[in-house]
């Protein structure tokens, strides 16, 4: 009997413990600090996330897991801290093939906290090269700052002959504590280019020159300590932070593709649907009936391409040309490919609502 009649207090000791525990745990996840070896030097806040960066060979298996921690990372590169004070924010360590966009939406929330700080130079983040190219057009879009954020990683583990990971790290710190990278918005930079986030691809499975930017080209070099600028493209679409993003479905689409999986999914309660149609945003006559039948439930549809580079056209206008589909309602994303343009909808739509002419807008 006694047992019953406490219950209750013992249930509110564990809740409150609960409760402590897991408020310990954000009050961690906020307590970012530089340390300063030389008040000269800038200060640059390095946030990690995992990737291969931050995974050595299993002893077992000699597979690459997640085994660095951010301060790990830190210590193993050389100079550092001649360039700049550090402080390590250790956000998680995951492959990025488990990064989603409610998570790259936290990410941001907090780079933005520790970026208007007046003492922070930059901010490099670490982070897998799998969806950094999303990952870091995601924060392209919604960071409040024209301060330099810089994301990085390796094609190499910390266990491999030449991890490369060390130097990378060096060079985003070089990127992110220098006047000459501001305006820049978000980079992706690897061996030694820079890359702006919103034309960056991932284009070699293993390769460590893995990141280009196509016909657009890279906006910089980092080298021996200084940043070289090759151009100034800079794109200024912001969005602010949702607290909620809508489900927005991807699809590419191909030789007899019969729509069948843009039907499932608005009938699944999609909210926005992109599609990688054919060369300059085409499709055949099936997937433009269920492209219709998603325009006609006021879904809104972008077509982007599985075209490398280039733009999408309102060239032709015969059933499921780009034109066509254009004229039905479908926008139309530019050269922005279809991954990103999935991203920028669904925090357009979080924004405006369903309001395809205001979502438009953005992909001007
Ligand atoms: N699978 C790894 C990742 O995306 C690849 C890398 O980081 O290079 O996390």
């Amino acid at each position: 009997m006694k047992i019953v009649r406490r219950f209750p207090l013992f249930l509110m000791c564990l809740l409150l413990s609960f409760y402590f525990a897991a408020s310990s745990h954000a009050k961690e996840s906020l307590d970012f600090k530089i340390h300063v070896t030389d008040s000269k030097l800038p200060n640059v806040a390095i946030i990690t996330t995992g990737g291969t960066i931050a995974e050595k060979a299993d002893a077992k298996t000699g597979k690459s897991v997640p085994a660095v921690s951010g301060e790990e990372l830190v210590k193993a590169v050389p100079g550092l801290a001649k360039v700049a004070n550090i402080g390590v924010l250790n956000f998680m360590n995951i492959d990025s093939s488990q990064m989603t966009p409610a998570i790259w939406l936290k990410l941001s929330g907090k780079v933005n906290e520790i970026i208007k700080r007046p003492d922070i130079a930059g901010v490099v983040v670490t982070h897998g090269t799998d969806t950094m190219a999303e990952g870091a057009y995601f924060l392209e879009l919604t960071i409040q700052s024209d301060k330099p954020v810089v994301f990085t990683g390796a094609m190499n583990d910390a266990s491999a002959p030449f991890p490369e990971g060390p130097g990378n790290i060096l060079n985003a710190v070089i990127q992110a504590s220098s006047k000459e990278a501001r305006g820049w918005g978000v980079t992706v930079t690897l061996n030694s280019y820079i890359n702006g986030a919103r034309d960056v691809r991932k284009t070699q499975t293993t390769n460590v020159q893995t990141f280009k930017s196509g016909e657009k080209g890279y906006l910089g070099y980092v080298y021996d300590g200084k940043v070289t600028r090759f151009n100034n493209r800079i794109r200024k679409t912001k969005l602010p932070l949702p607290s909620k993003l809508p489900p927005v479905v991807f699809f590419s689409t191909y030789a007899g593709d019969n729509g069948d999986f843009i039907r499932y999914a608005v009938d699944k309660g999609a909210k926005g649907l992109v599609i990688d149609a054919l060369g300059a945003g085409n499709v055949n006559e099936r997937t433009c009936d269920a492209i219709l039948y998603a325009l006609s439930k006021k879904i809104p549809v972008v077509i982007s391409t599985r075209v490398y580079y280039g733009s999408v056209e309102p060239a032709y206008g015969d059933k499921g040309g780009g034109g066509m589909l254009e004229k039905k309602g479908a926008i139309l994303a530019g050269d922005l490919m279809g991954t990103k343009a999935r991203l920028l909808l669904m925090l357009a739509l979080a924004e405006v609502g369903n309001n395809p002419e205001k979502s438009k807008m953005y992909f001007k």
